[in-house]
């Protein structure tokens, strides 16, 4: 939404208090509206809260947030004033990001309701201009410091986080192995993805197609000379024909007749849909990409504003939104990503980044009306945890969501005690 701010002084001034009352955080834009009527079903669930206050009779004030540090490896707790506490794990990126966490989102949080959480959320983006740091770098601070209270409050009211932020839609998680590899020669490839599957026995799985990105040494490599083309098939056959296959280009494609071509392979193979077919930001190119095929488009681990998914799925640009819970700054921001998908009848499939994130990824997915029918697993967490609810191994193809009171899931308070508070940064 652009906000239209000739259009809102003048109605202000000739229609007086009506248009002067809207609240500033409210979505939707007349001009859109007249365009294209999903923009009016995508500002109603932008509208919607999301973190359920109403479980909360008295203010909970946060008193402390504090960022703590062993080696590379980050937590964040909080405190409210009257004691409780949450504790939330941070992205391994948070080694690079802490200055901004320490200095522009935690003073947003102390001394605030946290029964205020959508909103904070929101400001702590305005903060500072802290939507300069668009992008992960203002993401995992946000969704760090969101973890830790949705943590402490699950706590004080006894609730699950999904409990927290909606309904419950899904107690177990089917999940997909994800792969990489996109270096190696396709027979290499092939031997370490089925060996991945054989391992995790998740009944779906992910492939990588296209060249330059995570872990390719030379920029200028195409990849192993034809390898996308000889990998779909040859992954079609050493799986079956019942096996969910997915498959991710990471933005690789410039060319948006080169990205159809790669699609429609994938469809003669019955792949079930295309990642990022060109570069996240070239929301037209994706658009053209969706148009072109009948196989599903998937995309959004990198986008870091609500408005690329609503104008994406206001204009049937993608077909699969994978909002990134800690890219895109918290639970609460990836669920109005996956509710726009829903108003849509679309699928939503979040990007997982791994480590302890599989945890936050199955109480986000609980919540999720319309959650796909697997979701990404990048393996376990080497943190000493105890979760009463759950073994949070991979059982029968699904993991079971811990049902305990926050993230239901406990770290051992000797291994906190290593920690240090960061104080200057
Ligand atoms: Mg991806």
């Amino acid at each position: 939404m652009k906000t239209n701010r000739r259009h809102f002084i003048s109605t202000t001034l000739a229609g007086g208090i009506t248009a002067a009352a809207l609240p500033l955080s409210s979505y939707g834009s007349p001009e859109a509206d007249s365009e294209n009527a999903n923009y009016a079903k995508l500002d109603a669930v932008l509208n919607e809260p999301v973190f359920r206050k109403e479980l909360f009779v008295d203010p909970v004030i946060i008193e402390s947030v504090e960022l703590l540090r062993y080696g590379k490896s980050f937590l964040c707790r909080v405190r409210s004033k009257d004691g409780a506490e949450g504790i939330s794990v941070s992205h391994n990126t948070m080694n690079v990001l802490y200055p901004i966490f320490v200095n522009r989102v935690q003073p947003v949080f102390i001394n605030q309701d946290a029964r205020r959480l959508d909103e904070l959320i929101d400001k702590a983006l305005v903060f500072a201009f802290n939507f300069r740091f668009g992008g992960v770098a203002i993401g995992i601070p946000l969704a760090t410091v969101e973890f830790a209270i949705l943590d402490m409050m699950g706590r004080i009211a006894g609730k699950s986080v999904g409990q927290l932020l909606g309904k419950i839609h899904n107690t177990h998680i089917p999940v997909y192995q994800a792969t990489e590899w996109r270096e190696k020669p396709v027979k290499e490839s092939v031997a370490l993805i089925k060996a991945a599957v054989r391992k995790s026995k998740a009944q779906a799985v992910k492939i990588k197609v296209g060249a330059l990105m995570f872990m390719t040494k030379d920029l200028d490599a195409k990849g192993p000379a034809g390898r996308t083309e000889e990998i779909i098939p040859l992954i079609r056959e050493a799986f079956g024909d019942d096996m969910a296959l997915y498959a991710d280009a990471n933005g690789y494609y410039e060319d948006v007749n080169e990205a159809i071509r790669v699609g429609k392979l994938l469809e003669e193979y019955n792949y079930s849909y295309f990642e990022e077919p060109v570069f996240f930001d070239w929301l037209e190119g994706t658009k053209q990409v969706a148009d072109a095929l009948s196989i599903p488009v998937a995309g959004g681990e990198q986008q870091h504003g609500v408005h690329a998914f609503r104008w994406l799925l206001a204009n049937e640009g993608l077909d699969i939104v994978q909002p990134d819970h800690y890219y895109f700054g918290g639970m609460i921001r990836s669920l109005k990503a996956a509710r726009m998908g829903k108003a849509m009848g679309k699928l939503c499939i979040p990007h997982l980044s791994g480590g302890f994130g599989f945890i936050y990824m199955l109480h986000l997915v609980s919540g999720m009306p319309n959650a796909g029918p697997h979701i990404e697993f990048k393996g376990y967490t080497d943190l000493p945890i105890e979760c009463k609810t759950s073994s949070l191994r991979l059982e029968n193809g699904t993991i079971k969501v811990p049902t305990g009171p926050g993230i239901g899931v406990d770290i051992d308070p000797d291994y906190v005690r290593k920690y240090d508070v960061v104080k200057d940064a």
